[in-house]
């Protein structure tokens, strides 16, 4: 089964993926202060698809509206 959207995700300021899930995420409180120790906190978002599109931006809504809309271009037939 296809993947329907693009992968979204948290970078730290390093540049490595802040996890959002599974037994290794990283935990914020609701002011988006970062509880994990080790985590630096989010400095950005992005939105990544297998087609190649991706979209970065330091508002998680801000990259997770474009992915919801986004549709891979379709190779000519
Ligand atoms: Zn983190
Ligand atoms: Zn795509």
């Amino acid at each position: 089964m296809a993947t329907r959207h693009p992968r979204l995700y948290a970078l730290h300021a390093d540049g490595t993926e802040c996890p959002r899930s599974g037994p290794g995420a990283h935990r914020y409180t609701v002011s988006g202060k970062p509880l994990t120790a080790g985590c630096p906190g989010r400095t950005c978002w992005v939105a990544e698809c297998r087609c190649g599109w991706s979209i970065t931006a330091s508002l998680k809504v801000a990259a997770d509206e474009p992915r919801k809309r986004h549709s891979c271009p379709r190779p000519p037939a």
